[in-house]
């Protein structure tokens, strides 16, 4: 039966053999690795990392897609399938003390959310390697004082080295999406890049500072932070959000954890 892509589901598959060819090549998978794919489609790099690595686990949503794939895997290894939301999913579980590999041409509907999901799991994480849209790559590597640095950049940023790898345009898929696509990796920090006393305090900061970009720091953290606790860790209270670098945000953070 033929499968009609679903909008619902982000599915844009790569059709690409060039572009397929790169993307296992960058991830480089070796046999032994705890290699996890999220969202496989109809295997367009499944196959590929699966005859690499032989072993695969997958998280897909759409059922409809599931038999296919254990049929056409059996060729190439062993492939387990998750028939469950990867936004849902316990990454940390199926890692069991071990590091996994993430790969991905993510859904680029629920990409924000999936992305926060995953750090919220980096512990269990080697490396992620995500095909996204173009923006969204872009707005996780920018540094202060770019238009494209908020909230996504510092969090990122914080738990993660971001390595953007190349551009993909839209005829590498099928159906084409509207957007230009970027291949990044994302490695989870050995040692924490800023010192954060209670990362709860990090989200809650930075959420809040971006809950109004035009704004400075003395008003959107007004409730939260007294101007004084701002001027203490050096942040200028009238800068605005997009101009404080992770080490500020950091130190705005344990401002706050030594507070409450
Ligand atoms: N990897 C395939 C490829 O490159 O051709 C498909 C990529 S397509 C952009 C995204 C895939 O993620 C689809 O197969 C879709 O069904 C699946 N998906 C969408 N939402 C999901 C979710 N919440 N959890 C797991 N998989 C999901």
């Amino acid at each position: 039966m033929k499968h009609q892509a679903r909008k619902r589901f982000g599915q844009n598959f790569l059709h690409d053999p060039a572009i397929i060819q790169r993307i296992v090549q960058t991830i480089s998978p070796q046999p032994g690795q705890r290699l996890v794919e999220i969202g496989p489609g109809k295997g367009a790099i499944t196959f590929p990392l699966l005859a690499a690595c032989k072993h695969l686990e997958v998280i897909e949503l759409d059922r409809d897609l599931v038999q296919p794939l254990a049929a056409k895997a059996l060729a190439f290894g062993e492939l387990v399938i998750h028939q469950q939301d990867a936004l849902r999913f316990d990454f940390a579980a199926l890692a069991g003390g071990e590091r996994l590999r993430t790969v991905g041409n993510l859904p680029y509907n629920i990409s924000t959310p999936l992305l926060f999901h995953l750090i919220a799991q980096s512990d269990s994480i080697q490396d992620m390697h995500f095909m996204l849209q173009k923006e969204v790559v872009d707005r996780m590597a920018a540094g202060p004082g770019n238009r494209d640095y908020g909230r996504l950049s510092v969090m990122i940023q914080y738990h993660c080295k971001v390595e953007p790898l190349f551009r993909v345009g839209p005829g590498a898929f099928q159906p084409a999406p509207r957007v230009n696509s970027a291949f990044v990796r994302l490695t989870p920090w050995s040692q924490p890049r800023v010192v954060v006393k209670d990362a709860a305090c990090l989200a809650t900061v930075v959420r809040q500072a971006f809950s109004q970009r035009r704004k400075t720091l003395r008003n959107t953290l007004k409730g939260l932070l007294p101007e004084q606790a701002i001027r203490a860790t050096g942040a200028d209270p009238s800068a605005r959000p997009e101009n404080i670098s992770l080490e500020q945000y950091a130190a705005l953070a344990n401002q706050l954890a030594d507070k409450i």
